[in-house]
């Protein structure tokens, strides 16, 4: 088989563990191509986020149109989009050229409680992206605000808001529960056309968990071309677990350090 071509559409990482940087290093690790279209410059470290400048709508959409008028992408993740404009030119350059696998990120808060969606931005993610997406990866949170409903979950209301999330409009839902209080486990809900598949796995205690989310949905996006949903969501939690697994030996910055890819 012909390597894939993966394409990240999201904001940076000058510290190198999360959004594009990571997106890239995980395309590398598992094997594919990476193409990126950069919605937003940050300013962040493994301490937080600073500020960042999110790119002019037209020219976000210039270079999605710049890969795609040339590479055949087999797979797209779309992570921090950072407001309205943004959400709407990326929604209209991928329909236009018709993109399939997107996986959708819907990047909201940064761990160190800075937004890198705003507010009003919700919106035009819920409408315009999400009925594109073939999945989407809320964490709990996220998953609220989308929903429009409070953050105090429970497993069981974990599963009662999967068919809610599909009616919004992508094939499958990944429900990431690690934010679940008090759970020695840590599962996320598969939700799709086969139904529901759980991934429990042992819950990692360690710092160096920045760049969780992108990781995980660019893992999904690289592993998805040539394997069904359930196989490629199974073995993208393996590269994250492995990815965190060997974080322990990485000595980068003072605070929420990255995975290792
Ligand atoms: N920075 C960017 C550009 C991101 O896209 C994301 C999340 O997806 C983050 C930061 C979040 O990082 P953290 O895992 O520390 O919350």
């Amino acid at each position: 088989m012909m390597i894939a071509n993966i394409l990240t559409i999201a904001g940076t990482d000058p510290s190198g563990g999360a959004g594009i940087q990571a997106d890239i290093k995980t395309f590398s690790a598992l094997g594919a191509y990476s193409c990126s279209a950069i919605t937003a410059v940050v300013a962040q470290n493994t301490q937080g986020v600073r500020s960042f400048v999110a790119l002019d709508p037209g020219f976000v959409a210039e270079q999605i149109d710049a890969v795609l008028d040339d590479v055949r992408i087999d797979a797209v993740k779309i992570g921090m989009i950072a407001n309205a404009a943004i959400a709407e030119a990326v929604a209209d350059r991928l329909r236009h050229h018709a993109v399939k696998n997107i996986v959708l990120d819907p990047v909201m808060v940064a761990k160190s409680g800075h937004a890198l969606l705003a507010p009003e931005a919700v919106a035009a993610v819920r409408e315009r992206l999400l009925p594109l997406a073939r999945i989407m990866t809320p964490n709990l949170p996220e998953a609220a605000v989308l929903l429009g409903r409070g953050d105090d979950w429970t497993a069981e209301a974990m599963r009662a808001a999967l068919p809610e999330l599909l009616a919004l409009g992508p094939e499958w839902v990944l429900l990431k529960g690690g934010h679940l209080a008090d759970s020695a486990e840590s599962t996320d809900l598969l939700a799709g056309p086969g139904g529901v598949t759980p991934f429990a796995a042992p819950r990692l205690v360690t710092t160096n968990d920045h760049g969780t989310g992108c990781t995980l949905s660019s893992a999904i996006a690289a592993l998805l071309p040539g394997r069904d949903m359930v196989e490629a969501v199974g073995a993208a939690k393996t590269y994250l677990h492995d990815a965190l697994a060997a974080s322990a030996a990485l000595d980068v910055g003072h605070g929420h350090g990255p995975v290792h890819h």
